[in-house]
């Protein structure tokens, strides 16, 4: 460690990103100090990724239990949620997971401060009422649910408030065509609530490939989610014992709870980065260049607070490439081409590469293959579920440029021919692959005619 300073790195966040950070500096011998405001393991263990699946596999087992009677099984009696005993092991589990990440840190070497952190100069950091000095800032603060103001805007949650409700509402409002919106929708129609999603554009998950957009949004309101489109509203009321939601339109519903999904903004705010001299853009999210260094050279930023792809493994890959740069070989890097993701809403979501739409715009010809089929658990368990598969090809070179699934276990499929289209993978490399069969992830491999 440099005599001058008090740490190597001084990490403001024990995020995602954060952590990693942390971890892998101090396993390169280096001091480092990590603070956390809130919780430990930051939005994606507490209030994001996984508690939010814990509770998409919740609501799914009525649809399990209704197919389970084609296989010849009977329940006796009535299935019921107890929403406590959800909402409780899930919270276990989450302090199960945040005990980890405290023994991750200690275990590092790293010091961890308990409090909220400002930086007060280039390479000073104040917490808990002390300045100490560090060669390195990285500020990896993430980001924060945005409610926009109207009238009523205080009766609604955000998806922070979503894993710890008291009570399951009964009907449900929840405004947003994003993926933490559809996927609250279908958790929520899943546990039973009655679900209705308020959207103003005309469709939902707008920046994915359309027609498979087009066939989650007909897939969701299959399986009971009210779809409202093109719709806005214009404020909430709160009654007695319910809400009311005015739309534009003139018309209202009642309703026990709105949730307001309508994006995160980054976690900037108060954080002193003015005094530092830090470039921000207009949302407040902090601009770097290619190895993660903002405007203040000794002040560096990642994960969702730089706002490039705010997700977890993201996150953590920039971390690894940061540590690299500033502690290690350097050669690291991350490529945000071709980054897999899933949203878990339901049906699933799986996909990589590029939409059609976007294909349409970078490439002179296309070849589009698709495949829609009935996936065999509901030849005898009688659900209304299909799959649809679609991979884009650049005629030009055969690579397969983007590929798309909409259906059961579709982020898990999407993970592995994530790998094959990562690595350029053309339509003959997926024609000469053989299948696994019976899975729908044969299909893949068995397009043989593009359909357009
Ligand atoms: C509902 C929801 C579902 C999601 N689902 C997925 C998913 O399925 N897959 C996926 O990849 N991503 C998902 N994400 C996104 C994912 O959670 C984020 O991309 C990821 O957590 C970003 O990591 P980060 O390190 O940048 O920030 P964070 O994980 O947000 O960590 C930032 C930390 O900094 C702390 N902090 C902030 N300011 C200060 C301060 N001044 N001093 C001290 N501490 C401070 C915060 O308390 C927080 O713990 C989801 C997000 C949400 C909200």
């Amino acid at each position: 460690m440099s005599e001058l300073f008090d740490y190597d790195l001084f990490v403001i966040g024990a995020g995602s990103g954060g952590v990693r950070a942390a971890r892998m500096a101090a396993s390169k011998g280096k001091k480092v100090a990590v603070a956390e405001e809130r919780y430990l393991g930051g939005t994606c263990v507490n209030v994001g990724c996984v508690p939010k699946k814990l509770f998409v596999y919740a609501s799914q087992f009525p649809e399990q239990f209704h197919a389970s009677k084609g296989f010849g099984w009977s329940q006796p009696g009535q299935s019921v949620l107890d929403w406590s005993i959800l909402r409780d092991n899930k919270t276990a589990e989450i302090e199960r997971l945040n005990g980890i990440y405290q023994s991750l840190i200690d275990n590092s070497g790293a010091d961890l401060f308990d409090g909220r952190a400002t930086v007060v100069g280039p390479q000073s950091v104040a917490v808990n009422g002390t300045t100490y000095s560090a060669k390195v800032i990285l500020v990896a603060t993430g980001g924060w649910p945005f409610i926009p103001e109207f009238p009523g805007s205080e009766h609604a949650v955000s998806s922070n408030e979503m894993f710890f409700l008291e009570q399951l509402p009964k009907t449900a409002v929840i405004v947003g065509g994003g993926y933490i919106a559809v996927e609250f929708a279908g958790i929520l129609n899943g546990l039973g609530v009655e679900t209705h999603l308020v959207y103003r554009g005309s469709n939902l998950l707008k920046s994915f490939d359309r027609e498979m957009s087009d066939k989650i949004t007909a897939g969701m309101r299959d399986k009971g989610v009210n779809i409202h489109l093109e719709t806005q509203i214009t404020s909430i009321e709160k009654n007695t014992d319910a809400l009311l939601v005015n739309f534009a339109s003139g018309q209202s519903m009642p309703a026990d709870l709105v949730l307001y999904a309508t994006g995160r903004i980054a976690n900037t705010d108060g954080l002193g980065l003015d005094k530092a001299g830090i470039g921000l853009r207009k949302d407040g999210s902090i601009v770097v260049d290619d190895h993660f260094r903002t405007s203040q050279p000794s002040i560096y930023a990642l994960g969702d607070v730089i706002d490039r792809v705010q997700l977890t493994p993201v996150a953590i890959q920039e971390a690894m490439v940061l540590v690299d740069y500033l502690y290690g070989a350097g050669e690291a890097f991350i490529d945000y081409d071709n980054i897999p993701t899933a949203v878990f809403c339901q049906p699933e979501f799986g996909t990589v590469g590029l939409s059609e739409e976007a294909a349409l715009e970078s490439f002179d010809n296309i070849a589009v293959y698709t495949s829609d089929f009935k996936p065999m658990l509901q030849t005898l368990g009688g659900g209304s579920d299909r799959i649809s598969m679609k991979l884009i090809v650049d005629k030009a070179t055969d690579n397969v440029i983007g590929c798309h699934m909409v259906g059961e276990h579709a982020a898990e499929i999407i993970q592995g021919i994530g790998i094959a289209v990562k690595a350029g993978a053309t339509k003959a490399d997926f024609d000469a692959t053989v299948g696994i069969h019976p899975s729908a992830a044969e299909e893949f491999v068995t397009m043989r005619e593009p359909t357009r």
